[in-house]
């Protein structure tokens, strides 16, 4: 092989490693009639007071609607089943329409589970076999769990049910539009702690817009949009990531035995 064709290989093996699989989508993508991009306007006159943003236009499209629409479907349901059901038929979730999905991963673990850890979005084995986390970054997270005798303690989920295109990173527009899902299996899972993997996760679900090398390893306070649930949740680094720089692994294991230990502290009596 040429010294030309082996670099170009080890650069396609560098962004497959990352989840990077495809440069093209199968089909062509109108997204436009998608709604990620607004269809061209005629130049707008400036009004004369500039109006203040409201906070789900703030940064990306207007997602209020869908998020109304996520949040009357999840408090309907009643059951993790249900809820996995009513994901499944939601439409509100541009992903679902990006042409990387071809179905909802929702959950996998313990419907009862004292831990629920989630990731960011399904990637390409994901959506192949309909389970969060079971590609080789889901493997480590198996082993680690393990390892710390969580591996059937836990339920596993994601920040989005529908994987990005090129395994990106979900926007906060399709995180926000996902959230009442994934608030409601928190009230019906009712775990005593969350375990945040990855920044998409920590920044999405404890909305900081912090690193995720300065949010590791600190217990931070998570509350549901209604102020109604509250939990400790631990942020760590993805086990992708992991892959990619195997000496970050001990500063996650370190994470894990952070949140083990506290998981086994009897709980103080009210
Ligand atoms: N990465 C994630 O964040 N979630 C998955 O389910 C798989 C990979």
């Amino acid at each position: 092989m040429s010294p030309g064709a082996a670099s170009a290989e080890s650069l396609l093996a560098f962004w497959a490693e990352g989840g990077v699989d495809a440069m093209l989508l199968d089909e062509p993508v109108d997204r436009i009639a998608a709604g990620r991009i607004a269809p061209p306007q005629p130049p707008a006159r400036k009004p004369a007071v500039a109006a203040a943003p409201s906070p789900a236009r703030a940064s990306g499209p207007d997602v209020s609607g869908a998020v109304a629409q996520a949040r009357e479907l999840a408090a309907q349901a009643d059951s993790l089943e249900a809820l996995a059901a009513a994901i499944a038929g939601f439409d509100g979730c541009p992903l679902k329409f990006e042409g990387a999905a071809s179905r909802a991963v929702v959950w996998r673990g313990d419907p009862a589970a004292p831990l629920m850890v989630i990731g960011e979005g399904p990637g390409a084995d994901e959506d192949r076999q309909g389970q969060p986390f079971v590609g080789r970054a889901g493997q480590l997270l198996d082993k680690m769990l393990a390892a710390a005798g969580l591996a059937d303690r836990v339920l596993i989920t994601n920040t989005v049910f529908w994987r990005p295109p090129g395994n990106r990173t979900p926007t906060p527009a399709e995180q926000a539009v996902c959230a009442p899902f994934l608030e409601r299996a928190i009230a019906l899972v009712k775990p005593r702690m969350l375990l945040l993997v990855g920044g998409a996760s920590a920044k999405s679900i404890l909305q900081k817009d912090e690193g995720i090398l300065s949010m590791r390893g600190r217990w931070h306070e998570w509350r549901s949009a209604d102020g109604a649930l509250e939990l400790p949740a631990l942020p760590t680094l993805h086990p992708a990531f992991l892959l990619r720089q195997p000496a970050a692994k001990k500063r996650a294991w370190a994470d894990l035995l952070t949140l083990a230990e506290r998981l086994d502290r009897p709980e103080r009596p009210a």
